[in-house]
């Protein structure tokens, strides 16, 4: 549970920026943690905008919606810049995928959180090879805030902190649902990616 530093503006206090970052697998409740804290966001009368990449449209064109179909109105950019014009006068800015932006979503988020603007970022750390995944890394070391979250690991029940891809395609983006991808555990993410390319994993073992 994330309790945030300050909910609402109070008129005798000068308005203060920072940068929160929620971060894991597929499936490990990020989208669910962003939305929650942008409708907190909501009941203390603060301006909220939630953006995401125009290229997921998994469930809908304009509104992030979590795997247990919590959603939020969002808007869909092409480009981190877009999001500095499109926020100004919020309070409260939600950025959801952000592992589907470039490295500039890191300055974008630093410039929106020194101009006072409160920014809470979800995505994906790690993509399918359990390799960092775009901005996120970056993201999370300029943040005030991190907040790691798990699913539950589909082979064994144990916290998950990977993606597993169980779809052939080796895009590095693949928009899928549980039928391209599982949430797994170290061991078992291992062991599925010997089973589909036992070279790969005896390379991975040796860093
Ligand atoms: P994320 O944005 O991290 O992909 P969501 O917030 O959209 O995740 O969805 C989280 C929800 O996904 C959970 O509340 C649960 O209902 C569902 N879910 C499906 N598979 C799993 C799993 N393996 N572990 C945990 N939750 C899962
Ligand atoms: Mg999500």
């Amino acid at each position: 549970m994330f309790i945030e530093p300050r909910v609402g503006t109070s008129r005798d206090l000068p308005r203060r920026g920072w940068i929160e970052v929620v971060c894991g697998s597929m499936f490990s409740g990020k989208t669910e943690e962003l939305i929650r804290r942008l409708n907190r966001a909501k009941i203390a009368r603060q301006r909220v905008e939630i953006f995401k990449p125009a290229l997921d449209k998994r469930y809908h064109e304009l509104d992030v919606v979590s795997h247990n179909a919590n959603s939020i109105r969002s808007t869909p950019v092409a480009l981190a810049q877009e999001i500095l014009l499109l926020a100004s006068g919020c309070d409260v800015v939600g950025i959801d995928e952000a592992q589907f932006f470039d490295e500039s979503l890191v300055e974008v988020c630093s410039q929106l959180a020194n101009r006072g603007t409160r920014v809470i970022v979800a995505g994906l750390d790690m993509d399918y090879t359990g390799k960092p995944f775009g901005p996120m890394p970056a993201l999370m070391a300029v943040a005030e805030f991190v907040t790691k979250v798990h699913a539950v690991c589909v082979c064994c029940g144990e916290l998950a902190a990977y993606s597993f891809r169980i779809a052939a395609s080796e895009d590095k983006i693949l928009l899928g649902e549980t039928d391209s991808y599982e949430a797994r555990c170290r061991p078992c993410f291992l062991e599925g990616m010997k089973e589909k390319n036992p070279e790969s994993v005896r390379a991975a073992a040796k860093h």
